[in-house]
């Protein structure tokens, strides 16, 4: 059921984590600039992601924004990662040029496009690589008018990209959105869009959001939901739209929101935090923190509201890497211990179900949770059907003047169609008599519905 692709090991690799030098003040001032000139990584805001396919010594790269500095991390990264391809001719191993497969651009500011030049000219010095470019139209136009020297055939390395359409680039599929990012001041000209990109591979979902202060309305919120890797930007650490970017306050909100349990922040400058100083009733931080003083105050806020180390966020380095965890194999789901009396269980779209068994009491206790509401649920006497194990019954609870809704649970598998993940679906339907309370279906990966059968069949037969 696992397809091949899946166990090939996926990287995000972290290239830099800088805005625009300039933002980040003058070291004296700025403890985070201090930290930047001590470290000496300057690289601005970039990621790569590798793939491992098969057959080739080369995993397929997608790179991600080429601000300054980013193609030298990269090759560093190569390097460090021993996905270097050489040359097979020489005795000597020597290293070619390594390119991404594709660079996704996400917009024209000069912190994500400066060594576009610098890019394109060594993809020309070695025509046996295919290089593609991602973008919007806009920021097309916008590239071609700042770098007037991209010659014609360079500018058929681009492929134009429409926010909200999928594109599928074996073995990965994008999916571009658009955002707002607006530069310092909403009403100049200077004001802008961006895309954040949803990368997907196999079953993964990273999504790349850098640069943006808000995310179109219209879109579907069922795309951001659960993803294995979030990366935002986060210029300031308290709310300071006029950055045009998000800040690290904003995130606690939307990783719930998302579901999105392990986070990268990136693009930190925090110099507009220092305005927050001239106001003796504020309680936050009033300064460009350095990345461990920054990581300790977002630890110690999730520490109170990170539903008990559920949700993680890390202060991005450069060099950092991250690593898929792989799915569970299927045969090891029935080896493993299910002897706790707790389930839970994450939806793909939307959802996380916890099912608990209420031990002394004969009680099931169910909460499902959207990025919205949050369901708490509480039956008597559940059990199985007994013809049909995939489905249980439980009954309302007695109140002083009326009986709580019944529940209904159908655990379905489906089989998988061209090339797609298996799929299984827990149909719920909370009700009572003809009023429904909650009844919706959860889609959910085989793995887990199968997981949700077992626990149901142990706990639950009568
Ligand atoms: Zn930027």
């Amino acid at each position: 059921m696992v397809t091949s692709s899946s166990t090939q090991p996926i990287l995000v690799r972290i290239n830099g984590v800088l805005p625009e030098i300039s933002k980040l003040g003058n070291e004296n001032e700025s403890e985070r600039m201090a930290e930047v000139k001590r470290t000496e990584l300057t690289t601005n805001t970039s990621c790569s992601i590798f793939n491992k396919t098969g057959t080739t010594d080369k995993p397929f790269q997608i790179l991600v924004d080429i601000g300054e500095g980013v193609i030298n991390s990269m090759e560093n990264g190569i390097r460090d990662l021993g996905f270097g391809s050489y040359s097979k001719l020489s005795c000597v191993n020597i290293p070619t040029v390594n390119l991404p497969d594709i660079l996704l651009l996400t917009h024209p500011h000069i912190d994500h496009i400066k060594e576009l030049p610098l890019l394109l000219s060594k993809a020309s010095d070695n025509r046996s690589t295919k290089l593609k470019i991602m973008c919007t139209q806009r920021c097309l136009n916008q590239i071609m008018r700042i770098f007037p020297q991209i010659s014609a055939a360079d500018k058929m390395l681009f492929e134009t990209v429409t926010p909200g359409e999928n594109y599928i680039v074996s073995p990965f599929s994008i999916t571009p959105i658009l955002t707002m990012h607006y530069n310092n001041d909403r009403s100049s000209s200077s004001s802008s869009d961006s895309v954040i990109y949803i990368v997907r591979i196999s079953d993964k979902k990273i999504i790349i959001g850098w640069d943006f202060l808000s995310i179109d309305p219209n879109v579907d919120q069922k795309l951001f939901w659960n993803p294995d890797l979030l990366i935002l930007g986060t210029e300031t650490y308290n709310h300071h739209p006029e950055t045009g970017m998000l800040s690290v306050t904003e995130t606690y909100d939307l990783i719930r929101r998302w579901n999105a349990k392990n986070c990268y922040i990136v693009h930190y400058s925090g110099l507009k935090d220092f305005e927050e100083a001239k106001n003796q009733w504020f309680r936050g931080p009033t300064k460009a923190m350095t990345s461990e003083e920054l990581q300790k105050t977002i630890d110690s806020h999730l520490q109170i509201t990170g539903n008990n180390g559920k949700f993680k966020i890390t202060v991005a380095k450069e060099g950092m890497i991250w690593k898929a965890v792989e799915q569970q194999k299927e045969e090891e789901v029935y080896d493993e211990n299910m002897t706790g009396s707790v389930l839970e269980i994450e939806g793909l779209q939307k959802y996380v179900m916890r099912i608990e068994k209420v031990e002394e009491e004969n009680i099931l206790k169910i909460t499902i949770e959207d990025s919205i509401n949050r369901y708490n649920l509480k039956f008597i006497k559940p059990r199985i059907d007994h013809e049909n194990n995939n489905i249980l019954y439980a009954d309302g609870e007695k109140g002083m003047l009326a009986k709580g809704p019944e529940l209904k649970i159908k655990i379905d598998d489906l089989q998988p169609s061209n090339g797609e993940f298996s799929q299984g679906i827990i149909r719920i339907d909370v009700f009572k008599g003809k009023g429904k309370v909650f009844k919706d279906d959860i889609h959910v990966n085989t793995i887990d519905a199968q997981k949700l059968r077992r626990f149901v069949v142990k706990n639950f037969t009568v």
